[in-house]
């Protein structure tokens, strides 16, 4: 009896210490889960909390901060004994990529909030993790489950914070209300106004790059990406749409319909609407879900209908309220579900992880890439960050696929080439991001259509049937070698990429002065090209700690100097003539709100601040009226839906500035501002529709019969007139990302990039009407007027802030352009 009475002791207190103890979010918060947004550090709190209450079964990380410096999370949870064993489990599971590990886990990544203004998802987090730690702990026993319960804070908060200003007390359900209606800094971007769930492969933004070395660390059998979409729709969820990318194994298909079909059971339970097989595709290589996918996982998203419009409640088009409550419902259910199936099937995730990494027979078996080698270094620090392995070949020649002309030919190799196969760890991901047309099995997509990274980063490749046998590479960061010494005349440095203007930057802002050779020359037996930068004693003369602060720079960057004694040159201009011009200290202004795209503005904040580190100012067009244009030399706009946005007025006042030697960057939808209507020179084509790339529609029936005038992101190989400032450091042909079919005639004169004539795409696809369109149109040009100049960029060099190859166009718009 004694013992009895002792061993049901054990069990009440065990059961308090779990349950009565544990609190709910609702009960942790002070309010009802679903009745307020949560603010990011509160959610950081609850967390924290459970950490702390339920260490044996709770494990927390952080695995990095934002640009606002808030914290990002990883959070472990399994079963005690699961907890206790995480790191031996993480390596036997990591061993399953290479001879088989030793584990029958399962490995479930939930990842909640990628897009700021979707947030329902992390309040949906807390209480998935609550429900896991209590009702379902049983799937906990065979699965580990990590959370990442905001991939993007600063855009959570961002949208949480500006909710709570404006919302109605009590909310307002109707959709006319404020609440429902955010201003300009909207959406679903990070601080940089960049879309995280774009940005998995590029890894462009500081969330992404620290989130993919923890995941890395652990590449789960299962990864969902929490999202929401527009307030009339229901909930989607796997399996995906069509196209699905051509690795992608049948298994992996499979177990999208077997996620789904449990979902369904519980939504049909509760009369809830949902969709699959629709919109939501698996293609563009750089979403939460595609990812994963090419990373072994299945990778999937869920979508709530919600978003920015949502709030606390709405009323829908069908007359139906949603409120915060049925979104949380929604997702919690999906993530629960998703849990139960994959501890139900942990034995076959294992196994079908385990096939996935064995070698695949793809067609390329090794891609082999020549070129500037701070374009290597650079491709090389992003293969590092995907744990790609490279190598260097020998002095040979290789032959198959040559990019640059699209037909089978050959290369000459040595050991600067740089050498990536698909027998590796990675080889999926390799032949997906490398090769040079990806198969799509359905021309409707939800995303660009190309991206393959020989084009991204303007190198020569040539893709081969056959392994290229390589040594280990290593990334050696380019050393300086410099021979400064002060007795020289002039120091000399060349201009071909990224690197380079940042050191030019680098350069201005530490007051150096810069000149540039606007034709090539060579001094005491060296020749030099167009865009050379000279600095020359002389103009730096009066310089405090001139030849330190230079060396200090060329350190920094690893740029190579060439010291000359003499400014008497063998062929060109010599250093004191009139046609070696220094480079003026850009005075930058960027035009953000009112008709800027909040994407397209923030690619430009984001090169600014975090690749060239050159300062900028923003300039909102609420205000920009009543600003001194002559405070500044440079007035970008950014792409964006400008249709006749400035009056006449304002039209005036930007030709007289530009006169006056003001230049203007015009990018993308921002050229029918100031085009052949508005007082400047360009003239666009007219086209009938223009559809835009990246706007799902549910209604794919009359979408297909416009696509034969879409470009869906493919890629074109254009020419360069490469002796124009806008193109130096370039060769003689380019390979732009064109995004969409508007197109604009050639200028009467500074035609940098151009398309010529029976053009068709060399990756992604475009319709034959749009190709047609395209025929003969600018790229990227400037027009003179008065002593100033309009540059124009019909296609963007920034987008998404992974077009490597240019960058170089958008440094010479701000540097060598006079
Ligand atoms: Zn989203």
């Amino acid at each position: 009896m004694k013992k009895i009475l002792l061993s049901f002791f054990a069990t009440f207190t065990f059961f308090v210490s779990v349950s009565a103890q544990l609190k709910s979010p609702s009960e942790f918060l002070g309010y009802e889960l679903g009745t307020q947004f949560t603010r990011h550090h509160e959610v950081v709190d609850y967390y924290e909390y459970l950490a702390k209450e339920a260490p044996d079964r709770v494990r927390l990380t952080l695995y990095g901060k934002t640009n606002e410096r808030r914290p990002l999370l990883l959070v472990y949870v399994s079963s005690a004994e699961n907890i206790s064993n995480l790191e031996t489990i993480r390596l036997e599971h990591l061993k399953d990529t290479q001879e088989g590990g030793n584990t029958s886990k399962a490995i479930v990544w939930l990842s909640y909030n990628v897009h700021g203004n979707e947030s329902v998802s992390t309040e949906a987090s807390m209480k998935t993790i609550y429900e896991l730690l209590t009702a379902k702990s049983q799937y906990l026993e065979n699965t580990v489950v990590i959370m990442d319960p905001c991939i993007n804070p600063d855009g959570r908060d961002r949208y949480s914070n500006w909710y709570n200003q404006f919302k109605n007390t009590p909310f307002q359900i109707d959709p006319n209300s404020k609440e429902h209606h955010e201003g300009w800094w909207n959406g679903r971007s990070n601080h940089y106004m960049f879309d995280l769930n774009r940005d998995w492969a590029w890894l462009t933004q500081v969330e992404s790059q620290q989130r993919l070395k923890v995941y890395n660390e652990w590449l789960p059998h299962v990864h969902v990406d929490f999202h929401e979409q527009g307030v009339d729709n229901p909930y989607y969820f796997a399996p995906a749409a069509e196209p699905y990318h051509e690795v992608i194994t049948d298994f992996q298909r499979d177990f999208q319909i077997t996620l789904g079909k449990n979902h369904a059971k519980y939504f049909d339970a509760n009369g809830w609407f949902y969709f699959t097989k629709e919109v939501f595709d698996l293609f563009y290589p750089s979403y939460g879900d595609t990812y994963p996918t090419y990373n072994g996982a299945i990778g999937m998203t869920y979508e709530q209908g919600g978003s920015g419009r949502g709030g606390l409640g709405v009323i829908t088009q069908i007359g139906d309220t949603l409120t915060l409550k049925d979104r949380i419902a929604h997702h919690f259910t999906t993530g629960i579900s998703t849990v139960e199936v994959s501890s139900q099937n942990a034995e076959r995730l294992n196994s079908e992880f385990k096939k996935f990494y064995e070698n695949q027979n793809f067609k390329y078996k090794s891609y082999i890439l020549n070129g500037d080698k701070d374009k290597i270094d650079a491709l090389k620090s992003l293969l590092e960050k995907h744990k790609i392995e490279y190598g260097s070949p020998s002095n040979g020649t290789v032959k198959g696929f040559d990019y640059s002309t699209g037909k089978n030919g050959s290369m000459s190799t040595s050991s600067n080439s740089l050498v990536v196969s698909t027998n590796q760890t990675k080889g999926t991901l390799v032949k997906v991001l490398f090769e040079p047309n990806a198969k799509l099995s359905d021309s409707l997509t939800y995303d660009i259509t190309a991206w393959s990274l020989p084009y991204a980063y303007g190198l020569d490749a040539i893709a081969s049937t056959s392994v290229v046998s390589a040594n280990a590479g290593t990334n050696t960061m380019a050393s300086s070698n410099i021979n400064i010494t002060a007795d020289s005349y002039a120091y000399i440095t060349d201009w071909n990429s990224l690197k380079d203007a940042k050191f030019l930057a680098e350069l201005l802002k530490s007051g150096i002065r810069v000149r540039k050779a606007d034709h090539p020359f060579s001094v005491e037996g060296q020749s030099f090209d167009r865009g050379t930068l000279i600095i020359t004693k002389g103009d730096n003369q009066y310089k405090d700690n001139f030849l330190e602060v230079l060396k200090a720079a060329a350190d920094k960057y690893g740029k190579n100097i060439t010291s000359s004694t003499t400014g008497f040159v063998d062929s060109g201009k010599d250093f004191g003539s009139s046609s070696i011009k220094m480079i003026t200290e850009p005075k930058i202004a960027v035009l953000s709100g009112g008709p800027t795209s909040t994407l397209r503005f923030g690619e430009i904040w984001h090169f600014f601040e975090q690749q060239l580190h050159y300062p900028l100012t923003v300039i909102d067009d609420a205000y920009a009226d009543r600003v001194d244009l002559d405070d500044y030399n440079i007035l970008v706009l950014p792409g964006g839906r400008y249709g006749n946005h400035f009056k006449e007025k304002q039209l005036n006042k930007l030709q007289q500035w530009v006169k006056k030697g003001g230049k203007i960057i015009a990018m993308g939808g921002s050229i029918d501002a100031i085009d052949g209507e508005n007082g400047f020179g360009i003239q666009k084509r007219e086209v009938e529709n223009d559809p835009s790339t990246n706007v799902p529609s549910l209604h794919k029936n009359s979408e297909r019969e416009r696509i034969k005038d879409a470009i869906t992101g493919a890629i074109f190989k254009t020419k360069v007139d490469n002796t124009h400032p806008l193109a130096y450091g370039y060769g003689k042909d380019y390979f732009t990302l064109k995004l969409g079919n508007a197109s604009y005639d050639y200028l009467k004169s500074g035609n940098a990039v151009y398309l010529g004539k029976n053009i068709k795409p060399f990756s992604g696809f475009a319709g034959s009407e749009a190709q047609k369109k395209v025929m003969e149109s600018l790229i990227f040009g400037v027009e003179n007027v008065g002593s100033g100049q309009v540059i124009y960029m019909v296609d963007n060099p920034l987008f998404r802030g992974f077009w490597e190859n240019g960058k170089l166009f958008f440094a010479n718009a701000l540097f060598m352009v006079d």
